[in-house]
């Protein structure tokens, strides 16, 4: 770093605790209210005030930390709302990149009415182009998308005041250097420039060299160590609230604190759960005192067992015989994972926490786990078959009283119908089955999304699973870019990719099999060389 002369801030230091701390506006914090946010990041805290005042900074965060607002905010406040010029510009490395982050800033922009639009290959130009002759003030954009946007004519950079480079080392691993640099050349050199990245790689450091004023530094590490008697698992999955139930069907005696993000997190949660028969409590700020103390008596004399809080909300709580957390949401830094996770495993007492990650969060899991120097286990989520094994009794039980009370017979006629093609066992066990699975107990063997079934038919070679990519040569997509890709997004070794078939429109990859549900995960839906790509096991020819 010394090289470069960044100076570097660190945010834990600062007296910051509040939104208002932070001189934001109001119409703003209104925003953020209503987004459900109580408090800065710890990144927040730290690139925020000087955003503000106008220093061009280097962030070192990921996604999970609110990097996003910790640009976003001071974007908003700072541009000039009469101004239908593209007053700032954000480069992302993908599609589903540009999307987050374009709603994210829509939605702290909104109440000053701030237009945003994300541009990404995929999408076809001509509405990109018709909505940004609109007036936008804000765009976020993949570097190849925009760059066609330039050679068109059809935006303008020279009222940019806001340059952003967002995941500058995802965008570096994806081969845009080159792209960026054309892009940043044309944005005048009269703006503040702010770089968002998980690592610095030497071509990162020389960017910022180049192309930033005196940059400051704000990276958010701090050593910590937790107590060893929390075994710590974390669950990757893209549906969590599908994957906490599984947990919860398949867990004895527990007394739960489960963290969100927001109050809004906290707020849906406690519904999905009740929507799924689970009680749970909300906690939250925007609970009275009275409320809170009613939540907190249930909790505390065991009337519920799960407790679904925010971090701001259960600070100071002292609740003893907590057996998990589950951090529902993963922590915006170590710190908080370290303060959550505390919360088990007292007084010589084992605890369990669980960490759910979607696949982007990944690099966020791992920065926690570097620093608190402990492993946090992959856990496999409980099967069906697990689930069911474990209700067994309960459904036993739910069907004695059922059959005791003897008011069915309006099913009867039911039954009478089915009766002549099957057996009654076999209706029976169906019955059950729908009355557990609900639709999916519909689903035929063709439409069942069940990976491990769909990963082991794919005419692989044996270790290996063949998937599909709907890209091929006409996309003007080489081997090259199907490899890099796939070995960043999904983090494993390029030399673990096997066989690549290319065909004009599509073409099939062989991973490795423990590695296939990742790659899929994180695949499904992203970008190549800026198309958009859907992956799925391929069919092995019969
Ligand atoms: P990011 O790291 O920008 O991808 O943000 C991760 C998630 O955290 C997004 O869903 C944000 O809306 C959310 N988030 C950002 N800042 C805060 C905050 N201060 N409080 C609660 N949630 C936040």
């Amino acid at each position: 770093m010394t090289e470069t002369n960044i100076e570097m801030t660190k945010p834990e230091d600062s007296a910051i605790t509040s939104f208002e701390d932070l001189n934001i506006e109001y119409k703003i914090l209104t925003a953020l209210k209503d987004m459900g946010f109580e408090e800065p990041s710890p990144i927040q805290k730290g690139a925020i005030p000087l955003a503000l005042a106008g220093e061009d900074i280097i962030g070192q965060a990921q996604t999970g930390t609110g990097k996003t607002a910790a640009f976003g905010i001071p974007i908003v406040q700072s541009l000039d709302e009469k101004d239908r010029h593209v007053q700032a510009l954000v480069m992302s490395p993908t599609r589903e990149l540009c999307i987050q982050v374009a709603e994210e800033i829509g939605k702290i922009g909104r109440t000053k009415r701030i237009r945003v639009l994300p541009v990404y290959g995929g999408q076809p130009i001509e509405r990109q182009i018709r909505n940004l002759r609109g007036g936008v003030q804000v765009v976020i954009g993949t570097p190849g998308r925009l760059l066609d946007h330039l050679h068109r004519g059809t935006i303008k950079l020279d009222h940019v005041k806001f340059l952003v480079l967002d995941e500058a080392d995802e965008m570096l691993d994806m081969g845009f250097i080159e792209d960026i640099e054309t892009i940043i050349k044309q944005v005048p050199v009269d703006r503040q420039t702010m770089l968002f990245s998980a690592t610095m790689p030497r071509p990162i450091l020389s960017i910022s060299k180049k192309y930033m004023r005196a940059p400051k530094l704000v990276a958010i590490h701090k050593e910590i160590v937790t107590a060893p008697t929390i075994a710590q698992y974390y669950y990757e999955t893209r549906d969590k609230v599908d994957g906490l139930c599984r947990i919860l069907d398949t867990t004895d005696d527990f007394k739960m604190i489960i963290f969100c993000r927001t109050k809004k997190g906290v707020d849906e949660l406690v519904i999905a759960l009740a929507t799924r028969g689970y009680q749970a409590e909300g906690l939250h700020g925007d609970l009275s005192q009275s409320q809170r103390d009613r939540v907190m008596k249930k909790f505390r004399q065991n009337e519920v067992d799960i407790l679904v809080a925010t971090d701001v909300a259960a600070r100071g709580l002292d609740i003893d015989n907590i057996t998990h957390v589950v951090n529902f949401d993963v922590p915006q830094d170590p710190e908080s994972y370290v303060h959550r996770i505390g919360r088990t495993g007292r007084a010589g007492n084992t605890g369990v926490s669980i960490t759910f990650i979607t696949p982007r969060e990944f690099r966020q899991l791992k920065l926690i786990e570097r620093t608190i120097k402990t492993k946090i286990i992959r856990g496999v989520l409980p099967t069906d078959e697990n689930v069911l094994e474990r209700q067994r009794e309960q459904i036993i039980s739910k069907m004695q009283s059922v059959l005791e009370q003897d008011n069915f017979h309006d099913y009867l006629p039911i039954v009478e119908a089915l009766e002549k093609d099957y057996e009654i066992s076999d209706i029976a066990a169906a019955a059950l089955k729908f009355m557990q699975e609900g639709n999916k107990a519909l689903e035929t063997p063709e439409s069942k999304s069940d990976l491990p079934d769909a990963l082991s038919n794919t005419g692989a070679r044996p270790g290996m699973v063949r998937l599909f990519i709907n890209v091929g040569r006409s996309a003007k997509v080489t081997i090259r870019d199907i490899i890099q890709t796939i070995s960043i997004e999904a983090e494993i070794p390029p030399r673990s990719i096997g066989r690549i078939s290319m065909y004009d429109k599509f073409s099939f990859v062989e991973v490795p099999a423990e590695s296939a549900e990742k790659v899929i995960g994180v695949m499904h839906r992203n970008t190549i060389r800026g198309y958009r790509v859907n992956m799925e096991p391929a069919r092995a020819r019969e």
